[in-house]
């Protein structure tokens, strides 16, 4: 790949367009920009409102989406029909958040515990994906209007401990809200770049960026090498925040009037306003002395002394995580440079002063903690503007990378914008028992569906032994070496056979076709995320036939006669439900289909093992 100048990765637009930058926090997001006139970064806010959008999605009986302050109203009084932290479900399966499933007050569908996350609300069905698309779109209609000017292009930041999965899920939810993504960047990466640190060349830098939000913790420890972030280590708490603050001081109150959490409870309106007023205190008192506020009658009060007792296991709790990343990342607390605040709670003075005394050095807190890090990711986007010489031309890939999947899904390996040279692995699986081959499509492209994307090659990787389906490990790697030539790899890693090629991915495109490519697939976003959606229902739909099927077969016996009956039925219910256009009939027919079998699943479960223990051999799995 030839040098590629930016200009041709944000596309023909770049001039009259500017770049945002967004942070999509788990309570709170907000959108800045490099100010065209200042060149300083700065939080969009519409007058004297605030910069920060709570991250909180409620829907009316309508199924009318409302975001920020308003739907936060809805978060007690209207636990179902209310989404908050909807960025901790993102590329999560049920199994995944199964054990912190109480924290959420919402409906979360349990069954088939191994795909994605869905929300349901009313008769709808909700990805994590959907409700980040909500919120982004909120935003980006915000900015529209303070700007008076159209938004299409964002760099979006997201936690350093985000999987892969995780990030393609953000950059699926910008593209639906109708936003180019450019680029996702780490949290902590943005709130150095706020800082100024990283921005020069021959700079070499040690960082700790300290980040106590409203629900969770992360420390990161990153080394700067010549504009270069690399993340030493990370650690955190995803379930330790400012709202265990206010959760505190809700409690402290209570057995200030002897009221029990169970009657508070009860009480959803009176459950709302203690919440709030909590809240309010402790932002209070990370200025003042006391606070003092009445409610239905009774005196409520809170000293500061107070206040930083009741969060001391919290704050000691962050400590040893900071010493774990100081462990793992190898160096010593006297190697690192800088300490960097970010997230709304540390504006606590025991906080500040707590992680302070442990680096044994002042902790920079300058710029506003909760905006901290939309202007970091406002300063990459001006970067990528190409507003920033130092840092105009970059090895990067124009368009993303990826291969194949099931029903003609395009999964992307390698995300456009990418640093070269660059090496993605993935693993992957077989479908059917025994199945010998498996065909590698390789495309590039924005579009979901491969059949709008190019495609650059394809090779079958043959002599997979006989296996039973999902059992083959097959491990599918992209190359891009330092001229932009892509070796693409596939290999089965229980038995070791393997496959390769090699292509030029640029060869015969041009500068214009590139930016087309760009432009098609804002352009068919939303009808593309259908497309996928209804792709993706239709195979977990058509893997559930399958596997009821193979289940009805074996065990048919132990099943009453009823429960076949009614299986065919859902059955039948659920093979209709897939010749039509309509993703959410397929969950819920799949969602009945799973009602319907798993008693006598279990039951069966059981028996088979109740067996074993009898000392009966049970069939050998593999
Ligand atoms: P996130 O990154 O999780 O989206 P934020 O960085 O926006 O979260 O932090 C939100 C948290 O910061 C909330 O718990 C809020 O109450 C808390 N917070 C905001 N301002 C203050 C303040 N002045 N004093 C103490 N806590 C504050
Ligand atoms: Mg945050």
């Amino acid at each position: 790949m030839a040098k590629i100048g930016i200009n041709i990765a944000t596309g023909s637009l770049q001039k009259e367009e500017m770049i945002v930058g967004i942070d999509l926090g788990t309570t709170n997001s907000l959108v800045a920009i490099i100010h065209p006139e200042t060149r300083q970064p700065v939080a969009l806010r519409e007058h004297n409102s605030s910069s920060l959008v709570p991250s909180v999605i409620y829907f009316n009986e309508f199924g009318n989406v409302t975001i920020g302050e308003e739907a936060k109203q809805y978060l007690i009084t209207e636990p179902h029909n209310t989404i908050f932290s909807a960025k901790r479900l993102m590329g999560k399966s049920y199994n995944d958040i199964k054990a912190n499933a109480s924290f959420f007050t919402f409906k979360i569908i349990d069954d088939n515990t191994e795909s994605l996350v869905k929300v349901q609300v009313g008769d709808k069905f909700y990805s994590p994906v959907d409700m980040s698309s909500f919120i982004l779109k909120e935003l980006k209609q915000r900015a529209e209007h303070i700007l008076k000017t159209p938004v299409t292009k964002a760099v979006i930041t997201v936690p350093a401990y985000f999987n892969d999965a995780q990030r393609q899920a953000t950059r699926d939810a910008g593209k639906l809200a109708g936003l180019d993504v450019l680029r996702i960047i780490n949290e902590p990466t943005a709130a150095s770049l706020a800082y100024g640190l990283g921005l020069h060349k021959e700079e070499i830098t040690t960082i700790a960026v300290y980040d106590l939000g409203g629900g969770t913790f992360d420390i990161s420890i990153l080394q700067i090498t010549n504009g270069i972030f690399e993340v030493l280590s990370t650690n955190g708490d995803t379930y330790l925040g400012g709202d265990d603050f206010d959760r505190a001081i809700v409690k402290h109150w209570l057995q200030q009037v002897s009221m029990s959490e169970e009657d508070m409870f009860a009480n959803k309106e009176l459950s709302q306003t203690l919440r709030l007023k909590a809240e309010e205190a402790k932002k209070h008192l990370s200025s003042n002395e006391t606070f003092e506020a009445e409610v239905n009658g009774d005196k409520l009060q809170i000293s500061k002394v107070e206040f930083e007792q009741l969060i001391e296991p919290f704050i000691e709790k962050t400590l040893q995580s900071c010493r774990h990343a100081i462990k793992d990342s190898k160096i010593t607390v006297q190697e690192i440079d800088t300490i960097v605040m970010v997230g709304g709670s540390t504006r606590v003075p025991a906080v500040k002063d707590a992680v302070s005394k442990l680096f044994g050095r002042p902790v920079n807190d300058s710029v506003n903690p909760d905006e901290v890090v939309a202007l970091g990711a406002a300063v990459q986007a001006d970067i990528l503007a190409g507003n920033n010489k130092e840092f105009l031309l970059l090895d990067i890939t124009p368009l993303s990378l990826g291969i194949e999947t099931m029903g003609g899904l395009m999964d992307v390996l390698i995300p456009r914008n990418s640093k070269i040279p660059t090496k993605v692995a993935r693993q992957y699986t077989t479908q059917k028992d025994g199945q010998s081959g498996m065909r590698i499509s390789v495309y590039q492209g924005e579009r979901d569906l491969v059949q709008d994307n190019r495609k650059l090659a394809e090779f079958n990787l043959s002599g997979i032994p006989g296996m039973p389906a999902g059992l083959p490990k097959i491990e599918v790697s992209f190359l891009i070496n330092a001229d932009g030539i892509l070796v693409v790899k596939a290999k089965e890693l229980r038995s070791g056979v393997e496959q390769s090629i090699e292509v030029k991915p640029q060869y015969g495109l041009s500068d214009a076709e590139v930016e087309n490519m760009l432009l098609d697939s804002i352009t068919h976003a939303k009808d593309d995320i259908a497309k996928r959606a209804l792709v993706e229902a239709r195979t977990e739909g058509e893997q559930l036939l399958e596997t009821t099927e193979k289940f009805l077969t074996k065990n048919a016996s132990l099943l009453t006669q009823e429960e076949i009956i009614t299986t065919a039925e859902a059955m039948q219910a659920l093979q209709l439900a897939l010749t039509m256009e309509d993703k959410d009939l397929v969950h819920k027919k799949v969602e009945e289909l799973n009602d319907i079998s798993r008693p006598y699943a279990e039951r069966v479960m059981d028996e088979a093992v109740s067996s074993a223990m009898k000392g009966r051999t049970i069939e050998q799995a593999g």
